[in-house]
């Protein structure tokens, strides 16, 4: 077994990937973009959340216990990471 610090998370589409997190509406939202807002607090780690999470991390201050529940983080593979921020987008025009 390689020991590797990161964990491999086995994707149902994409097999053993890099984890990343998304909030639980990126899952959620099937059809309606939500806002795709990465956190680079931490450039190593794949992280984002959408614009409602955004607001309650704001009015919040910070990654609380209440941001955590709202936010609900889900493991995804980095490619249904790039997938959804695709998706999630606000795309001009
Ligand atoms: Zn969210
Ligand atoms: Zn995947």
């Amino acid at each position: 077994m390689a020991s590797d610090a990161k964990t491999p998370v086995k994707c149902g589409t994409h097999g053993d990937r890099v984890p990343a997190l998304v909030c639980r509406h990126h899952l959620e939202s099937k059809d309606q973009a939500v806002g795709f807002v990465e956190n680079s607090a931490d450039p190593e780690d794949l992280q984002a959340w959408c614009d409602a999470c955004e607001q309650v991390f704001l009015a919040e201050g910070g990654l609380t216990e209440a941001f955590r529940q709202f936010n609900d983080f889900r493991v995804v593979c980095d490619f249904c990471y790039a997938a959804m921020r695709d998706r999630h987008s606000h795309l001009e025009g």
